[in-house]
């Protein structure tokens, strides 16, 4: 399936309506089981004094020893001194115990004095509880089985319409963040250009909402995009130059445009990348993924918002026509670029992309990529490094960050680094001769694509994909930031 379902249905009931099949799950904190009214005095008590020993975290209670009609999860709920980003993992470690006892349907008890202050809660549940139950086994049929959890009640006292929009909302955007996962994960020999540009295809038609418009090289070239076919000109694979276009706000208005490069695979080209945990760069298209994810969440959510999303989509390969260094290609834009290193192709394929999207008349744009090692050197996994050439959509992007847990922090874009970039032989050089602000030097190579419009630019290579050995795969992000950007500047 293109559109990515761990769980099969996510559902907002009212404590009444609570299957008595189904595993409970309830959050403890001092005095939040004297307010509900689902346990008698007995259990209550008891769960308290277990939860006065500060180090339990858990207690299970089985239905065989409670008396109660259904095994009960009590969880000691999230504490607020603690940091905000340490939430996620507690969320994520409540999914992975009911895994443990191998639960299929559980319903969630939320205590509504408490949590629904958090109007986020709902939203996450639904989320986490989605991306939690993501399990790659595209290629691995044999060893890896589908998560136990298939449908999930979040209960609350009294249910309302704006509740019940957080859980479908943050259940779609669990689903765009697993399906950007899912491409990925997928090895590079099965997720190429024309898979990636085929299962965009098929979201469309299976979420529906959304056109759907597939570039072939040829198109390209009569577009002039010889920056972009630079990168592809070494590869068997064609390129393909993705767009999607949804119109679900008012007629007319200007859309937000996002914009991800996809390399399939990144080789480096005749500049060719040292051999260790080059495996990973089979997840050099995960600002692609991120943004086929995200249009996949606002579809399917029906948002009011007009969006374009494009991505640039290509194999990056040494072969005897494969760009050299220091050739120079000239871009869509007219400008000419001395490609100095051939492992610097994100950007290639971004600026052509750039410069194509002129023609939806943005509103503001925004590219996504796995730009450069340098922000991992600078930020770590931590968070996403920004740059653009308009505050307000910077500190836009800063905000959806916090608020979805996707963290992002700014770079400088100052004019003193444009000369970094410099070149005799062409208006532009894709790499500066040294090694100083790497993704800053990025970030000033797209911006001279980016003129004509309000633009930012996310450097994910840090957070898209995780992990070493048999724990290392793609996070999905920032699919969480995009979508809660979008959603909160329709
Ligand atoms: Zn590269």
């Amino acid at each position: 399936m293109a559109f990515y379902k761990a769980l099969e249905k996510i559902e907002l009931k009212k404590y009444s309506e609570a299957s008595d099949d189904n595993f409970g799950v309830v959050f403890y904190s001092k005095g939040s089981l004297k307010t509900t009214k689902l346990f008698d005095g007995e259990v209550k008590g008891k769960v308290s004094n277990f939860f006065e020993d500060e180090s339990k975290t858990s207690l299970m209670v089985s239905k065989e020893f409670s008396g109660l009609s259904r095994d009960i999860l009590f969880v000691k709920d999230f504490d607020k001194k603690k940091p905000e980003h340490k939430k996620e993992n507690w969320l994520m470690g409540v999914f992975t115990q009911l895994d443990k006892y191998n639960v299929e349907s559980a319903s969630i008890f939320a205590d509504t004095s408490i949590h629904i202050k958090d109007k986020s809660f709902a939203f996450n549940i639904a989320k986490y509880a989605e991306k939690s139950a993501y399990r790659y086994t595209d290629t691995n049929p044999n060893t890896k089985k589908d998560a136990t959890l298939k449908e999930l009640d979040i209960c609350v006292e009294k249910s309302s319409a704006a509740l019940k929009r957080s859980v479908e909302l943050g259940y779609n955007v669990g689903r765009g963040a697993n399906t950007a996962r899912n491409l990925g994960n997928r090895p590079a020999n099965y997720a190429t250009p024309t898979y990636i540009a085929n299962q965009v295809v098929e979201l469309g038609k299976a979420i529906g909402g959304f056109k759907v418009d597939v570039l072939e090289e040829k198109d390209m070239k009569k577009l002039g995009m010889g920056s972009l076919l630079s990168v592809s000109e070494g590869s068997v694979e064609p390129a393909k130059l993705v767009t999607m276009e949804y119109k679900g706000g008012k007629k007319g208005a200007k859309p937000i445009v996002l914009v991800g490069k996809g390399v399939t695979f990144d080789t480096g080209g005749i500049s060719l990348k040292p051999s260790p945990k080059m495996d990973e760069m089979k997840w050099d298209m995960s600002g692609a993924g991120s943004v086929i994810g995200t249009m996949a969440a606002v579809a399917a959510s029906k948002l009011p918002v007009n969006l374009v999303c494009a991505v640039g989509l290509t194999e990056n390969m040494p072969a005897g026509n494969a760009t050299k260094p220091g050739d120079v290609v000239t871009s869509m834009s007219g400008q000419t670029i001395e490609v100095l290193n051939t492992d610097a192709e994100g950007r290639l394929v971004l600026c052509d992309v750039l410069t194509y999207i002129e023609k939806f008349d943005p509103k503001v744009v925004i590219d996504t990529a796995t730009l450069t090692g340098a922000v991992i050197v600078a930020l770590g996994s931590v968070a996403a490094g920004v740059m653009g050439n308009d505050q307000k959509l910077v500190d836009k992007i800063l905000e959806a960050g916090y608020a979805s847990g996707e963290k992002a922090w700014q770079l400088p874009l100052w004019d003193e680094y444009q000369s970094y970039l410099d070149s005799n032989f062409a208006d532009i050089a894709n790499i500066a001769p040294g090694r100083a602000a790497g993704t800053i030097e990025g970030g000033c190579f797209i911006s001279r694509f980016t003129e004509d419009y309000k633009w930012a630019h996310i450097d994910i290579a840090g957070v898209a994909d995780i992990g070493d050995g048999k724990n290392k795969g793609s996070t999905g992000k920032p699919v969480g930031l995009l979508f809660e950007y979008v959603n909160s500047n329709r």
